[in-house]
């Protein structure tokens, strides 16, 4: 059997905190490398916490790292593209990129966004471009591809999830990882500090769309 590896590939740092932290978490403690692609630094983020536009791209560097840290990852890729431009970018760039990564590591598992279902054009260009990609290594070489959803009711939008992994076991860390980021979570960090969840998104359980 191939040697399990998964990619994370977002395009902002904090992408995996609500979305899939807990089962990277689950791969890393059963001892299955992880790599994340990170292809922005989130430059044009809502939030500064405290930063300016000039330095808040250090600060999101220092928040992801904490992150990172926290979920055991140790092979981050910074590809550096701009915030906000993904859907601009020359995608046939992108995607030699993506298949040399994936040359280079043989990943049996990519996490990503599920395309049109992802709420931020961001992260519908990345879900994209990491399915095509993947559709376009012969059949015996393609990892399983991993979208996660967001939006409130979108279980009426797509379906119920293909996975639904129950990740209370890695709360805990999986908020230390929430709150790694507070120069963009902050509302949330402050519902979950004064324990009113309403408005904060379920995240015991995350929820993955096989798109592969
Ligand atoms: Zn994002």
């Amino acid at each position: 059997m191939k040697k399990e590896h998964v990619i994370l590939v977002f395009p902002h740092p904090d992408d995996e905190a609500f979305f899939c932290s807990g089962t990277v978490m689950d791969f890393v403690s059963r001892g299955v490398p992880v790599t994340y692609v990170c292809l922005t630094m989130g430059e044009l983020g809502r939030g500064l916490g405290g930063a300016n536009r000039q330095t808040l791209p250090e600060l999101r560097l220092k928040e992801f790292k904490k992150s990172c840290s926290i979920l055991g990852i140790t092979d981050i890729r910074l590809w550096g593209y701009l915030d906000k431009t993904i859907e601009f970018e020359e995608p046939e760039r992108i995607l030699q990129r993506l298949l040399r990564l994936m040359e280079e590591v043989q990943p049996t598992l990519v996490i990503t966004f599920y395309p049109g279902h992802s709420r931020h054009p961001d992260h519908d260009a990345t879900g994209e471009l990491v399915v095509k990609a993947v559709r376009r290594l012969p059949e015996e070489l393609r990892p399983t591809v991993y979208g996660s959803a967001i939006f409130k009711k979108f279980i009426e939008h797509v379906g119920a999830a293909d996975v639904a992994n129950d990740v209370t076991p890695y709360l805990d860390r999986k908020t230390a990882s929430i709150k790694a980021y507070p120069s963009q979570f902050m509302k949330y960090i402050k519902s979950i500090d004064a324990g009113h969840m309403e408005g904060v998104p379920d995240y015991r359980i995350e929820r993955f769309w096989i798109l592969e």
